[in-house]
């Protein structure tokens, strides 16, 4: 199937040119065909196959939704009422959502079709979809390599077109990072713009739903759909949502910044940074205003995220003691003993290190030292960035230091694999929206991601940014 927007391809569903059906049965043969990247978890065949022919019906009816014949796959920590949820950990073995996220939900309601669960690391942990209960997932441009987590499986199903789009989360950097190692479009928005309730949660006060796409059109549509109030997360903003996929690529001339702390780091891959210098250089040709801005608290953002997000983590997953939810050991002598085995053989070995990392920093005797200082670090770098951003539209940088590495290769070095987000992490930690672009492919074909991380709450701005970009490569 040749897909280029989902407005295109709505379009064929309205004259008659192709069914939803016909859709559905290609993405079904794709995903048969492509096994081997280990991406779905689970295919929901038959669901989709009706839901097709419920939405064929509709668009001859005239009364289809919006989304109307978009197939859509979903990250293994979406909710989804009576479909298997694990956030591919062993733990939840077993585990039906008894509700829909309402992000999914509203999908639904305008006619999406859910096809499938995607892959991902266990409890959204992780930078290359290795720490995955059920196995890791492959990069469709090399299947040696890794497509990028958390949210890997999410990204090579857009990639290798086993759907049109799939919803991931992103916590530090779980939909953009990923999205950049397979060359294609991956939205982190503002917090609290969509709704988490139904959202495995990892660390609450970063966790974000956002889409990954093959361009900037359908993000901008599923997020339209995805945003807004919703009375089951009283975190969720209640700015109102406009039609951001309404877009406008304009004449506007910008002013941009980057960071010189980013772009001289010894670990950027020479090759990424060429191609940043180059998109920036035809930025510049293009007659926007491109400044160089000092951002010294760069070195604290891994840190806090690392401290933050550990201690929120040991504390959202106390809840998976082998008593309410799925996994429970076989030979427990007692309660305490039933809850330590059943965690201990139930967690992987990331999400332990994780649990016991966050535990640690919220121990009486480390508590100030190292979680109240990192709120106070979190404090800083939010109003730092946002006087930044008075000063500049946006900030672009590579979305990753260097394009999908070998599975296997930074297994076992932590700092490598935390590396990898760092450029990623900063609009988490501060909470403002995120979009990671194609930027071209390295020489031996590997494609690599373009960071813009605009004001809080901009997203039509980024977005119409991101248009611009996609239509002046
Ligand atoms: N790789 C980061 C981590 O492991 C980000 C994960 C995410 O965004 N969910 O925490």
């Amino acid at each position: 199937m040749i897909y280029q927007s989902f407005k295109k391809y709505q379009e064929t569903l309205k004259n008659g040119e192709y069914t939803c059906t016909e859709a559905v049965n290609y993405f079904l043969s794709a995903i048969e065909q492509h096994q081997d990247l280990n991406v779905f978890l689970e295919v929901y065949a038959e669901d989709a196959k009706q839901k097709a022919i419920e939405v064929d019906q509709k668009i001859k009816n005239n009364t289809a939704g919006k989304l109307a014949g978009m197939v859509i796959g979903i990250k293994d920590v979406l909710a989804y009422q009576d479909h298997g949820l694990q956030a591919g950990s062993k733990i939840l073995n077993g585990f039906k959502s008894q509700f829909t996220a309402t992000a999914i939900q509203r999908l639904i309601d305008e006619d999406a079709i859910i096809i499938g669960r995607q892959n991902c690391d266990e409890f959204a942990m992780g930078s290359s979809n290795e720490n995955s209960a059920f196995g890791p997932v492959k990069n469709f441009a090399d299947k040696t390599r890794v497509p990028g987590g958390s949210s890997g499986a999410s990204a090579v199903a857009v990639q290798a077109g086993l759907c049109h789009a799939s919803i991931g989360s992103d916590t530090g950097g779980s939909v953009r990072q990923p999205a950049a190692f397979c060359g294609v479009v991956g939205f982190k928005p503002s917090y609290s713009r969509i709704s988490r309730w139904g959202l495995a949660a990892y660390a609450s006060s970063f966790d974000c739903v956002g889409p990954i796409t093959g361009n900037v059109e359908d993000a901008a549509l599923l997020l339209e759909i995805m945003a807004g109030p919703d009375e089951y997360d009283s975190t969720v903003s209640s700015r109102p949502v406009s039609d951001y996929s309404n877009l406008s690529a304009g004449d506007k001339k910008y002013k941009i910044g980057y960071f010189k702390e980013a772009l001289e780091s010894e670990g950027l891959d020479p090759e990424v940074k060429e191609l940043t210098f180059k998109k920036i250089e035809s930025l510049r040709g293009a007659g926007h205003e491109i400044v160089e801005v000092d951002f010294p608290l760069m070195k604290y953002l891994l840190p806090t995220y690392y401290i933050l997000t550990t201690a929120e983590a040991s504390s959202n997953l106390s809840r998976y003691d082998g008593i309410r939810y799925g996994y429970r050991t076989g030979n427990a002598s007692d309660l305490e003993n039933l809850y330590k085995k059943s965690r201990s053989e139930g967690f992987g070995p990331e999400v332990k290190k994780r649990i016991m990392l966050g535990t640690f920093v919220l121990s009486a005797d480390y508590y100030d030292a190292y979680y109240t200082k990192a709120q106070r670090v979190r404090k800083l770098i939010q109003q730092e960035t946002e006087r930044i951003l008075t000063e500049v539209d946006f900030l672009i940088s590579p979305t990753t230091p260097s394009p999908a590495f070998r599975i296997g290769e930074k297994s076992d070095d932590q700092l490598q694999m935390f590396l990898a987000d760092i450029f990623t992490v900063h609009a988490n930690v501060v909470g403002f929206p995120a979009m990671s672009l194609p930027n071209g492919k390295n020489k031996e074909g590997l494609p690599v991601g373009f960071q813009v991380l605009g004001g809080n709450f901009k997203e039509q701005d980024l977005l119409n940014f991101a248009f611009y970009l996609e239509n002046n490569k």
